[in-house]
């Protein structure tokens, strides 16, 4: 490995295509975008865990959709963990990074939450959803499947095909990671194949998943399910360190796993930490509180303060001037629901 390679893959999504199967895949290398993430926050080890499983299926989902805006995971929990939420953002322009944020909402006083051993076990009963949502005046898409499993790739395979019914599969390495050049801090990669949607995707009888739901080899048939199952014994060859990298390029890991389908490559996608978060947002989601409850949030210090859970910002805004505004405030692009996210404490 040179430091050029290692660089040169990290923090991107690789999209190939096996062509004998019939299958699509992405191939994910995360390192800084998993520590400015992580970064802004002092979680604890098993809710860092959560939050960097989730950003490595948002960068592996996000890239195959088509994306005008974003799309957003949401993992809800009833556990210590109350929530996972990560947003990705589509490239603006053809060779532009797509952005990803994430954060946790958690019980930092519950008893377990500094235990390493389950990360997904503090979730507890909830669910998983995905969100896309294409910009202003476009109703989001919303997919919605109950937590299941053991991690939380295995809730994204039930949710491709309970909710999309689409086979998919995920195999994930992430970890502290140190060496003698680097400080310990998060490395992760993952692999996504997927089976091409069909016309008439169907499933025959119920689920073969926890609680009946559908798993992604109850919805392939025939010679379908002959390369799905070929593939999916390749993939379950793949060691956690082929995973994580840096050694193994992901265009050497594709030709050790599946040089018999034909695997083709196409243009690798960077991603970077990107937070939309600003003061119009946040003078956008008071907007929806009455001058009563807006008066009840003002400090000692006469002023209305907001932190981004994604980012960290701290907003400070005087009340006189919300009083003024009219909605018709500047905005900086599309946005629908993500505000009160944006302006809401803490925790
Ligand atoms: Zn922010």
């Amino acid at each position: 490995m040179t430091l050029g390679s290692k660089i040169a893959w990290d923090d991107t999504v690789l999209p190939f295509q096996l062509d004998r199967a019939d299958i699509r895949g992405r191939v994910t290398r995360l390192d800084g975008l998993l520590n400015r993430i992580l970064g802004q926050h002092a979680y604890p080890p098993a809710v860092e865990a959560l939050v960097a499983e989730a950003v490595v299926l948002t960068a592996l989902i996000g890239q195959t959709v088509k994306l005008r805006w974003k799309l957003s995971l949401q993992i809800r929990g009833d556990g210590p963990v109350r929530m996972i939420a990560t947003d990705y953002y589509g490239p603006e322009a053809e060779g532009a990074p797509a952005r990803i944020r994430a954060y946790a909402a958690f019980d930092a006083d519950a008893p377990g939450i500094r235990a390493e051993t389950d990360p997904f076990a503090l979730l507890g009963q909830g669910y998983f959803a995905i969100i896309i949502d294409q910009g202003p005046d476009m109703t989001p898409y919303q997919g919605i499947t109950p937590l299941s499993g053991t991690r939380l790739a295995d809730c994204a395979e039930t949710y491709f095909a309970q909710s999309e019914q689409l086979p998919t599969r995920f195999a994930l390495g992430l970890g502290r990671s140190t060496t003698q050049t680097e400080a310990e801090h998060w490395r992760a990669g993952g692999m996504m194949l997927q089976h091409m949607p069909k016309s008439s995707p169907h499933a025959q009888g119920g689920g073969s998943g926890a609680g009946g739901l559908l798993a992604p080899q109850d919805i392939v048939h025939g010679d379908d399910a002959e390369n799905w199952n070929r593939v999916n014994i390749l993939l379950d060859t793949v060691e956690d360190i082929e995973l994580t990298g840096p050694r193994v390029q992901p265009t050497d890991l594709l030709v050790r796993l599946f040089h018999e389908e034909i695997p083709r490559v196409f243009d690798a996608q960077v991603v970077q930490f990107g937070c939309t978060c600003s003061v119009e947002r946040v003078h956008e989601s008071l907007s929806a509180f009455s001058p009563e409850d807006i008066a009840e949030m003002i400090t000692d210090d006469g002023l209305i303060t907001a932190d981004c859970q994604f980012c960290n910002a701290h907003y400070e805004l005087d009340p006189a001037a919300l009083t003024a505004t009219d909605g018709s405030g500047p905005d900086s692009g599309p946005n629908s629901g993500d505000a009160t996210g944006d302006a809401t404490g803490n925790d």
